[in-house]
């Protein structure tokens, strides 16, 4: 059976309770990415950037995320606030990795760039970037109620 992000948590093929090491990077090769996560969700963010870039964030702790590539080679973009940090290959154009505007301590991991396409079946979790004071606020405060319990 294939993998669906319809499966329930418990049957998906990675979802594991244990940490996992992934590998990845951009299209030509010159970044090359790894880092061990669990990796339970995805988010999908309808923000201009998001959608323009068609990107699915896999959320990973920083200090996980392990970069291969000559400096030369990573592109970042900003805009906006200029807080998050996108960054690009600029030989290839591909975005693999992102340091978000809220929760700095995070990196957000192009799914569709790391090389097993598994990781692209994860339950998916919107993120309203369109109105993204409204989505970080509320975020913010989910994250802040799952702390208290
Ligand atoms: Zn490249």
């Amino acid at each position: 059976m294939q993998p669906s992000r319809l499966m329930p948590r418990e049957e998906h093929p990675i979802i594991h309770p244990e940490e996992r090491r992934y590998t990845g990077g951009c299209h030509c090769g010159r970044i090359r990415f790894a880092f061990s996560a669990r990796a339970t969700e995805l988010t999908e963010c309808n923000c201009s950037i998001c959608r323009a870039k068609g990107a699915l964030w896999l959320p990973i702790r920083a200090e996980a995320l392990e970069v291969i590539a000559r400096a030369d080679d990573v592109q970042v973009y900003r805009f906006g606030t200029c807080t998050a940090e996108h960054s690009f290959c600029r030989a290839c154009g591909i975005h693999p990795y992102v340091k978000p505007r809220i929760l700095p301590q995070l990196r957000m991991v192009n799914a569709h760039c790391v090389d097993d396409p598994a990781v692209e079946t994860l339950p998916r979790r919107a993120f309203d970037g369109r109105d993204f004071e409204r989505a970080a606020e509320a975020l913010m405060a989910e994250i802040a109620s799952r702390r208290r319990a």
